[in-house]
């Protein structure tokens, strides 16, 4: 049988959406109103097509002996993750734009270069004075794998000039980058549950569906089903032994394969 029997609700969310009767915000909170009161399983609808899927025998082990539970080898996707995908060349395009945008000097008065000292030879701003021996020599260093394979050393009387900022304002600086990340990330955030919101619960929906139709089941003994569920393991279709859920057949059989 192919029936497909959808709970009322999930078919009147997506009527009410699909006309704009709701928006879908509303939808997910209406979906996750019914989840919080009923599971999918405890649903009238889920018990029915369980009682007819299910066999007798378990597809994996053919053990008759133990309970069976009907073992989904297919999950609906999260929310975010539908959106993330939906989304993905819009995202891509904005961080694009984002690092390319240059950020001025004189962005925000907080963050202006002012007049250092420099060394003449490097333009470093890492010079020191000596008092005593009355002249300013450079530290300015270069290190490569964490050692240092450079020094200026350069000793002068009279330092140039060169525009640099000043550790406040290099301070204000990364702390402005982080505020203009976030602002950023929250402006393509609002972007994209525009754009993609309404089309994300749809396809969400359209998963439930295809949650509860049970297309992708099989009769497992309660052993194999929670094997599966909780350590990620099968039975390997070669050996018999035990093969991780994602693999056509074990590591070993694998290996014997190539030899
Ligand atoms: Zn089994
Ligand atoms: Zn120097
Ligand atoms: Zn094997």
């Amino acid at each position: 049988m192919n029936t497909v029997r959808l709970p009322p609700h999930l078919v009147e969310i997506k009527t009410q959406l699909n006309d704009d009767q709701i928006t879908w915000q509303e939808a997910i909170d209406n979906l996750r109103a019914f989840t919080e009161k009923k599971k999918p399983w405890h649903t009238k609808e889920w018990k029915i097509t369980r009682q007819e899927k299910i066999q007798d025998l378990c597809v994996q082990c053919g053990d008759g002996d133990n309970i069976m539970v009907l073992q989904h080898l297919w999950h609906p996707e999260r929310f975010n993750d539908i959106l993330k995908r939906l989304s993905a060349d819009d995202t891509a395009k904005h961080w694009e734009a984002f690092k390319s945008e240059k950020i001025q000097d004189n962005w925000h008065p907080d963050v202006q270069k002012s007049p250092r000292n420099a060394c003449p030879s490097c333009q470093s701003i890492n010079v020191k004075f000596r008092k005593k021996m009355d002249h300013w020599v450079c530290c300015s260093t270069k290190s490569k794998y964490g050692r240092i394979i450079w020094r200026c050393a350069n000793e002068f009387s009279q330092p140039s000039s060169v525009m640099e900022y000043s550790p406040a304002a290099k301070q204000a600086l990364s702390n402005l980058k982080g505020i203009r990340y976030h602002a950023s990330k929250e402006a393509l955030n609002v972007e994209v549950l525009k754009k993609y919101g309404k089309k994300a619960v749809l396809f969400s929906i359209e998963q439930s569906e295809r949650y509860y139709s049970c297309v992708d089941t099989v009769t497992f003994c309660k052993p194999c089903a929670a094997n599966w569920d909780l350590n990620k393991i099968k039975i390997c279709p070669q050996c018999k032994g035990q093969c991780h859920i994602f693999l056509n057949k074990c590591l070993s059989c694998m290996a014997k394969c190539d030899e």
